[in-house]
């Protein structure tokens, strides 16, 4: 069985992900070098300074040379180019992944320039935060989270297996699906909410009859929790809805009519409804306590200041 151990790793992107898997995978042992590219000079020199990375390439073509996992940690819409460049730089026997939040997009936009004899094995962990950048990672992100993999139909087994372990020494969970299936689990766990997130913070904003100021005074009444999501990186979650596009309108589709639904039940006074409504989607909440995805505590065990390992 492979211990997920790596000689050389390529980071391409060495933001929050990139910065992560660089924590995790020193803390575990298992990689001898990083190398990195990121597209400003800044992120670059903070990521050497950091010690995240230990030579820092102005090109993901030099970053990729003779490294044995390359791993885009780039917004998904940046894949096809950079998947472009290295293409001809990558060794024989190496593995490329990447994390992006969409899989269907990048398994098209990636797989045609990966030459024979290299493996592409398509990944996303399930584990992120509302920060961004080459600061923000930290070693325990992925700790007890999923991280899901989604192989191409004439994948090399050992190749998955392979990384399918470097993911579990990195402490997630690994569970393998089409990438079809993880765009649709997705688009409902984690782009439909984002969505909503970002629409009810621009709404509060909007309104006439509430000031700003009270807004943010008040927002421990419920608005607080929905900023902590919709303060998450626009430039990779305009890339998630341009390329989950069918899987979310699908989604939105489904929201939209058990919104009416419920705005009906309010107009006709329903309280039977509401009340049944509201104690099954309580039963969510204590299902995912108890399987570990976070904590009953109260403010859901997180502090001011504190990395939040919840939301992607
Ligand atoms: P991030 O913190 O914003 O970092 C992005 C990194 O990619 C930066 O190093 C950036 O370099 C680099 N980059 C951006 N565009 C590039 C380009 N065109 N060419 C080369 N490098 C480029 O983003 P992140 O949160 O780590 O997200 C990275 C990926 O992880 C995304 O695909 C996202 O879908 C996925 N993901 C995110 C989360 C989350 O919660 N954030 C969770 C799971 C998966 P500069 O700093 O120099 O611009």
């Amino acid at each position: 069985m492979s211990d997920g151990h790596f000689k050389k790793i390529a980071l391409i992107g060495v933001g929050l992900i990139g910065s992560s898997i660089s924590h995790a995978a020193r803390r575990g042992g298992l990689v001898d070098s990083i190398t990195g590219h990121a597209r400003t000079a800044e992120t670059r020199d903070t990521a050497v300074r950091l010690g995240l990375i230990d030579t820092a390439h102005a090109t993901a073509a030099e970053a990729v040379q003779d490294a044995d996992l390359i791993i885009l940690c780039v917004p998904v819409g940046a894949c096809a180019k950079v998947a472009e460049e290295i293409a001809p730089y990558l060794k024989q026997g190496s593995i490329v992944t990447d994390v992006g939040s969409v899989k269907e997009s990048v398994v098209n936009d990636v797989a045609p320039h990966i030459p024979s004899g290299v493996h592409f094995i398509p990944g996303h962990p399930i584990a992120g935060t509302e920060n961004s950048g080459p600061e923000a990672g930290f070693a325990e992100l992925f700790d007890n989270r999923w991280c899901i993999l989604t192989p191409l139909d004439n994948g090399d087994a050992a190749a998955t297996a392979k990384l399918k372990a470097f993911w579990q020494a990195l402490g997630s969970d690994v569970d393998v699906m089409t990438p079809q299936h993880h765009d649709m689990v997705l688009a409902t766990v984690s782009h439909l909410p984002h969505l909503i997130a970002f629409n009810i913070v621009n709404s509060a904003r909007h309104l006439e009859q509430v000031t700003d100021r009270e807004v943010i005074k008040y927002s421990a009444g419920g608005f607080r929790d929905f900023t902590r999501i919709a303060a998450s990186d626009p430039v990779m979650w305009r890339d998630v809805f341009l390329n989950n596009k069918e899987a979310v309108l699908e989604m939105l589709g489904r929201f939209t009519e058990d919104l009416t639904d419920l705005q009906r039940a309010i107009r006709f006074g329903d309280g039977d409804k509401l009340e049944r409504l509201f104690t099954e989607a309580r039963g969510v909440r204590q299902g995912i306590v108890e399987s570990g995805q976070d904590t009953a505590a109260p403010d859901f065990g997180r502090h001011a200041g504190a990395n939040e390992p919840a939301s992607e």
